[in-house]
């Protein structure tokens, strides 16, 4: 197995959005990726510019990252014969890793413009090394700019960031703080396909919580009545959790809920609501076992929202008096 730490850049529609071509918002213009063996040792490194065919033009913020450096884009290939090698350098056995959750998503969607077969499985797991890095030295919940996350770990800055293959370099040197067991016992799901159907649905199991993503519905208000969907079973045992407080809305696309396991305690669920690029929805839902202080916080959420709502009637009902 290698982990192949990939970075790309992209370029968007110059014009804004209103001109943009809706099928490539993102245009692949180069690759970077370091290959690591399973002990995280760096075995070669793969690098090449893309000559771009849907925007000629470069948008303000690709150029403010490129006018750093001397790209030539009249001599480079063009994407599906970069993207073809790329691939068959990537190999069968390979893991991937990026910083942030874009790179994998954007890869894809350049192959399905140009119609190259997806050579990825379902579902696609990949590391998110930003999230990793998150969950090991902060809160989980913060997410760090890769050269932050470099500071933070002196990682001496020898080579200017914002290349695709400078950015794949200092990723994999910020892997190299890990163990490895860190970094695969924290798997991200990569949302450019999601699932058809109800045999398609995924159930993962981590260290804190679980994550189950559903296939399409109609809208949210299908999928919040499907059973799978707001089920809870708690994700230690898997047994079903009591529910406390109901599925209530947090926002326009998530919810929360409090359950209970007789063995395990408190459990949090949360819902979020996803459109698909067909305008159908999907839904992520995790399940964590939490304290009775947190299980505090979720009943005070629910019971301010509930007093915002009478409010905001009350106060409506007023204005047409
Ligand atoms: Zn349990």
């Amino acid at each position: 197995m290698n982990y192949i730490v990939l970075d790309l850049e992209w370029n968007q529609c110059p014009a804004g959005k209103a001109e943009e071509n809706t099928s490539l918002r993102f245009e692949i213009i180069e690759i970077g990726a370091v290959k690591l063996d399973e002990s995280l040792t760096l075995t070669d490194r793969f690098r090449e510019v893309v000559r771009p065919q849907v925007y000629q033009s470069l948008h303000y913020k690709t150029k403010e990252i490129i006018a750093l450096r001397a790209i030539d884009f009249e001599d480079a290939r063009i994407f599906p014969e970069v993207a073809r090698d790329f691939l068959a350098w990537c190999g069968e056995d390979a893991v991937f890793c990026t910083w942030g959750s874009a790179d994998l998503t954007e890869l894809q969607q350049n192959l399905a413009y140009y119609e190259i077969p997806s050579p990825f499985p379902f579902p696609l797991l990949y590391y998110d090394i930003q999230k990793i890095f998150s969950i090991v030295y902060e809160d989980r919940k913060s997410r760090r700019s890769l050269e932050s996350a470099a500071d933070f770990l002196n990682i001496p800055k020898s080579i200017p960031f914002h290349s695709a293959l400078s950015d794949a370099h200092y990723t994999s040197l910020i892997m190299q703080s890990l163990m490895p067991e860190q970094i695969l016992a924290n798997s991200s799901v990569d949302y450019y396909r999601t699932p058809e159907n109800r045999r398609q649905e995924i159930h993962l199991s981590y260290e804190t919580y679980t994550k189950f993503v559903s296939r399409p519905f109609r809208d949210k208000i299908q999928a919040m009545r499907d059973r799978t969907v707001i089920s809870t079973p708690c994700c230690k045992c898997g047994k079903t959790a009591q529910k406390r407080i109901r599925w209530f809305p947090v926002g326009s696309n998530n919810y929360l809920c409090l359950a209970w396991c007789e063995e395990h305690g408190y459990l949090k669920g949360k819902i979020r609501l996803r459109h698909r690029r067909d305008n159908l929805c999907y839904a992520i839902k995790t399940i964590k076992a939490i304290s009775a202080e947190d299980a505090y916080v979720i009943r005070e959420k629910k019971e301010v929202l509930k007093l915002k709502r009478r409010l905001r009637r009350k106060f409506n009902s007023e204005k047409r008096l």
